[in-house]
C-alpha cells in the first residue's frame, strides 16, 4: 500500500528539474487536462486511462518528447483510504503520452476509484466498476448506450445526464469524433425539415495525420460534460466510420483514394483511437489494423459481443447512399464482419453461456425501406447498413434462430429506432438503435417521414429524432430499455426525459413499447 505522500514523492523525484515538472506545476497547465477514464471491465479489473497534455490543443500536447513515469492508484473508496492496487507506468511520446493500465486482482462487481500522479500533479479521480464473476448468477444489471457526438452540431447535455446515471458500464457505438473540417455555421435547413446551426467549431482542417486526429480528440475532451461522463463510467469503446473517414470500408475510402494510400490515413486514425480509448493492449494497432471486436460476460446473465463493422467489410454496394438497391446488394461474397469475426461471433452465441445475448455493433441490422414519399416507386435502402449486405445478413439471421434472447444495440443513424429482426422463418431478436448525443442538432420527436417509415416497415415499432442515449435494465426474465431524450442541444442545460420504455420478455423475440 502506498501512502499519498510516498505516491507523490516517488514520481516527483524522477522528474525533478525536468521541463515537464516546471510546466506541470504551473496552475494553468494541468498535465491531466484531458481527464481520466476507464474501460474494458472484467470481474477482476479494468483499464484505467489518462494522457499527459498540459496544453492539449498544441502539437504534442505541450509535452517534451521523452518517456515519463506516471504513478496510479486504485482504491475501494473515493477518499483513497483503502488502496487496492497501485503502480507506476511509462507515458511514451510514441503514443502521445497516453497511459493504459490493465488493473488486475480486484474484487468482482463493485465500485473502485482511481487517480494518476505525474511531476507532482494529481489527476482528477475517476470511478469504475468491475463485472460480476463469470460463474455467478446476477439478478439484474443496468448499463448505458451512447455515441455519435459531433462537437459542432450540439452541446453534450446528454453526456451530462448520462454521467448522473448509475450504470455498470456504457457501450459506445462510435463516432466519438467527426473527422471533417468545420462546416460553415447555419442556420441551415436539413433535408428533414429542421434547422441545423453549429454551436461551436472544429479546429483545423479535415483530419489526415496522427497529429490532426490527436488534436481532434483533444478538442472533444475539452468539453466538461464529456470529460465527466468519461470519468464517471467504465466504457466498452468501439469505432464506426467518423473515427477515420465518412463511410470507409476496410481499405476503401469513399473519396476514391488508392487503398495503399488510404491505409496510411487509417493507420494514423486508429492509432489516435487507441491512444484516446480505455482499451486493452490487445487493441494496440499493428500497422493499419486495431483488433476491436471482443466479448464481455456479466456473470451468466448477459454476454456483450462488441462487433467491428468497418475494418473487414466489403465496399458498400451500388455506390453507397440511400437509394434503391441494385444486384450487388445480393452479392454472395459480400462481407460485413469477415469470415473470422463471423465465426467468432457465432461460436460465442452458440456456446449458450448467457441468459441474454447482446450484439453491440454500429450500423442498422433491420433492412428498412427508407422511402420518404408516397410516390417513390421502389424500396430505398441505407446501403452502408446491413441492408446493403444481404448474404451476411441472411447468414446471421439464420444462425440467430438457434440463439435465445438476442438484443442488438446499434448507433450510426442519429435517430432512435426500435424494431424486430426476422427472416422468412420468423423473428430472431430485437434491435434497439440509439440516437446521437449531438449529431444532427436539436431534431424533433417526429419527422416528415415518420408515419411512412412505420407503415412501410411492419417490424419497426418506434422511430424518434431527438438526441439522447439508452439505459438498459437487464433482468433474468426481461430486458427493459429506456430511450432517453434531451429537449434540445443548441443551448446548454436542457432537461432529460424518458421518451419510451421498451420491454422484451425472455424467450420471446418480440418488443413491446410503452
Ligand atoms: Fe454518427
Ligand atoms: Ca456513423
Amino acid at each position: 500500500m502506498t501512502t499519498r505522500r510516498h505516491f507523490i514523492a516517488a514520481t516527483g523525484a524522477v522528474l525533478l528539474g525536468g521541463p515537464a515538472l516546471l510546466r506541470a506545476r504551473s496552475p494553468d497547465a494541468d498535465p491531466f487536462a484531458l481527464g481520466v477514464t476507464a474501460g474494458d471491465p472484467a470481474a477482476d479489473g479494468f483499464v484505467i486511462w489518462t494522457r499527459l497534455a498540459p496544453r492539449p490543443l498544441e502539437l504534442h500536447g505541450g509535452m517534451p518528447m521523452t518517456p515519463l513515469p506516471v504513478t496510479w492508484q486504485v482504491a475501494e473508496d473515493s477518499a483513497f483510504t483503502r488502496v487496492a492496487a497501485s503502480g507506476e507506468t511509462v507515458a511514451r511520446p510514441e503514443l502521445g503520452h497516453s497511459v493504459h493500465v490493465e488493473v488486475q486482482r480486484l474484487k468482482p462487481d463493485r465500485s473502485y476509484w482511481y487517480r494518476f500522479e505525474s511531476g507532482g500533479a494529481m489527476s482528477r479521480i475517476g470511478h469504475a466498476r468491475t463485472l460480476p464473476l463469470p460463474g455467478s448468477r446476477p439478478a439484474a444489471i443496468r448499463f448505458g448506450v451512447a455515441g455519435c457526438q459531433n462537437y459542432e452540431q450540439g452541446y453534450y447535455t446528454a453526456f451530462r445526464h448520462l454521467a448522473g446515471e448509475d450504470l455498470a458500464f456504457v457501450y459506445h457505438y462510435g463516432d466519438f469524433i467527426y473527422e471533417g473540417a468545420s462546416r460553415p455555421t447555419g442556420p441551415a435547413p436539413t433535408p428533414w425539415g429542421t434547422t441545423l446551426q453549429n454551436v461551436r467549431s472544429h479546429l483545423g482542417q479535415a483530419c489526415y495525420t496522427l497529429g490532426d486526429y490527436r488534436q481532434r480528440y483533444s478538442q472533444y475532451l475539452t468539453d466538461t460534460d464529456l470529460a465527466d461522463a468519461r470519468a464517471r463510467h467504465v466504457w466498452l469503446a468501439s469505432f464506426d466510420d467518423h473515427e477515420v473517414a465518412n463511410n470507409w470500408a476496410d481499405s476503401i475510402d469513399p473519396a476514391g483514394t488508392p487503398p495503399e494510400i488510404f491505409a496510411m490515413r487509417r493507420q494514423a486514425a486508429l492509432q489516435a483511437w487507441y491512444e484516446f480509448m480505455p482499451v486493452r493492449r490487445a487493441s494496440l494497432p499493428a500497422g493499419a489494423e486495431a483488433a476491436m471486436y471482443r466479448r464481455f460476460a456479466v456473470g451468466d446473465l448477459l454476454s456483450v459481443n462488441v462487433l467491428d463493422t468497418r475494418q473487414y467489410r466489403s465496399d458498400q454496394p451500388c455506390g453507397d447512399g440511400f437509394k434503391p438497391g441494385c444486384p450487388e446488394v445480393a452479392s454472395p461474397t459480400a462481407q460485413m464482419l469477415s469470415e473470422a469475426q463471423e465465426k467468432w461471433l457465432l461460436d460465442g452465441l452458440r456456446s449458450g453461456g448467457a441468459r441474454w445475448n447482446c450484439i453491440a455493433q454500429q450500423v442498422m441490422m433491420m433492412p428498412l425501406d427508407r422511402r420518404g414519399t408516397p410516390d417513390a416507386p421502389e424500396p430505398v435502402l441505407n446501403l452502408d447498413s446491413w441492408a446493403g449486405y444481404r448474404a451476411p445478413r441472411e447468414r446471421l439471421m439464420r444462425a440467430l434462430h438457434g440463439v435465445d434472447n438476442v438484443v442488438v444495440l446499434t448507433g450510426d443513424e442519429h435517430r432512435h429506432f426500435v424494431g424486430e429482426l426476422n427472416d422468412d422463418r420468423g423473428p430472431v431478436g430485437v434491435e434497439l438503435v440509439c440516437t446521437s448525443i449531438s449529431s444532427g442538432g436539436d431534431g424533433s420527436d417526429r419527422r416528415a417521414d415518420t408515419d411512412m417509415l412505420l407503415a412501410n416497415n411492419p417490424q419497426l415499432k418506434f422511430v424518434g429524432d431527438q438526441r439522447g442515449y439508452l439505459v438498459c435494465d437487464v433482468a433474468r426474465d426481461g430486458w427493459t430499455s429506456r430511450l432517453m431524450v434531451v429537449d434540445q442541444v443548441s443551448e446548454p442545460g436542457a432537461p432529460v426525459s424518458t421518451r419510451l420504455r421498451v420491454e422484451v420478455a425472455a424467450g420471446e423475440p418480440r418488443v413491446r413499447v410503452a
